[in-house]
């Protein structure tokens, strides 16, 4: 376990490499995107593309928005139909445990001026695949990701609608490979691997509780029908600057709310708050990785320059990440296992390379913080 010269995150983190001076692929793709990037070239060149899909649209939209409830969700529709006056349709997947924080944000960014179509799944096959995920994944949100990915396209080639603009590039934004960092473009190659999807597509989940039939909400339309519709894909995220705080402060002028009893988790009062099972799938990375939603916020700010990497290690030395245990609980009573079981899984996704037991039989990360 090895930590980034300049921010604070291990190599463990899926996605992290460091190159021979010790910095993260997260970094360098944030002094490319700050230093060689001509973001004037970059808005142009989304301009020109707004422009050729507004010229085609002829069912009413022009573009897809995949919106969640969070402050990104309300940046994107308010650049799309008040800067760029484009002629957005938002859709969600809508998740099991959809907070009323959630729910009153979705609610505000119609006002924006956009239609909204909420696609639900059918209450028994999402708790059962919600549940095989967390068994097999270790990652309780898995479901939802694949189910904004494929609402989000067949919506897209049933409507007609040429454009889906998404929102920022995690590729970008957390590291990954070089081609996957500048590549605008997201279609069924990039979606088995990456996406927070472990590689698997809905085929992949069916088993003799879970037909294909039961999953078809989380099918992915084929290269064939993504074709013939000509859907072109692209993250906002590779044309505008992405930041988080930027995204927020504009979200919150057009009415968007951050959660009233500051972060849920990490340091962000405005990020995470449209679902509970995401601050799970935050908690369970400490197992998987050795990494809290901490480490992932704290290195924003360092490469954004809000925060210096002494004051950085200074938060992640002297705050503790909280146990959600309000979250596990609920997360226990939808799936109506004990308590004790969600720990008994959740052990099998301890990483033994970076976890080792003590004397008395306590796991600790021999290398956590180590040279920080
Ligand atoms: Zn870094």
């Amino acid at each position: 376990m090895e930590y980034c010269k300049r921010c604070v995150q291990p190599d463990t983190r899926p996605g992290i490499i460091l190159n021979y001076e010790g910095v993260c692929s997260a970094c360098v793709g944030h002094e490319e995107k700050t230093k060689r990037i001509d973001w004037k070239a970059r808005r142009r060149e989304l301009e020109l593309i707004l422009n050729k899909f507004k010229a085609k649209g002829d069912t009413g939209y022009d573009c897809i928005i995949p919106v969640s409830g969070g402050k990104d969700s309300t940046y994107q529709v308010y650049m799309m139909t008040q800067v760029f006056k484009m002629r957005p349709l938002a859709v969600t997947y809508r998740y099991a445990d959809r907070t009323p924080l959630g729910q009153k944000n979705l609610d505000n960014l119609r006002k924006l001026g956009v239609d909204h179509i909420d696609i639900a799944p059918k209450p028994e096959v999402e708790r059962k695949f919600i549940r095989k995920a967390f068994i097999e994944a270790g990652d309780p949100c898995l479901p939802d990701h694949l189910g904004i990915f494929s609402v989000t396209l067949r919506t897209a080639v049933n409507y007609k609608i040429p454009l889906i603009m998404w929102g920022e590039n995690p590729q970008l934004e957390y590291g990954g490979k070089d081609e996957e960092r500048n590549n605008p473009y997201l279609d069924r190659k990039w979606l088995s691997s990456h996406g927070c999807l472990q590689g698997k597509l809905a085929e992949d989940w069916v088993d003799k509780d879970l037909s294909l039939k039961d999953l078809f909400i989380y099918t992915i339309p084929s290269d064939e029908e993504l074709a013939s519709a000509r859907i072109q894909s692209i993250f906002l995220g590779y044309y505008l600057q992405w930041d988080p705080l930027q995204n927020y402060e504009i979200a919150k002028k057009v009415g968007f709310e951050e959660s009233p009893d500051g972060p849920k988790m990490g340091l962000y009062d405005f990020a995470d708050l449209d679902s509970t099972n995401i601050i799970i799938h935050h908690y369970i990375k400490l197992h998987k990785f050795g990494i809290t939603r901490l480490h992932d916020n704290i290195s924003v700010e360092i490469r954004s320059g809000r925060m210096t990497r002494e004051e950085g290690v200074e938060i992640l030395k002297s705050k503790e990440e909280r146990v959600p245990t309000y979250e596990i609980q609920q997360f226990c009573d939808y799936l109506n296992i004990k308590e004790s079981e969600f720990w008994e899984q959740l052990e099998k996704f301890r990483n033994k390379d970076i976890w080792k037991k003590d004397t008395d039989s306590n796991w600790y990360m021999p290398n956590y913080l180590k040279g920080l």
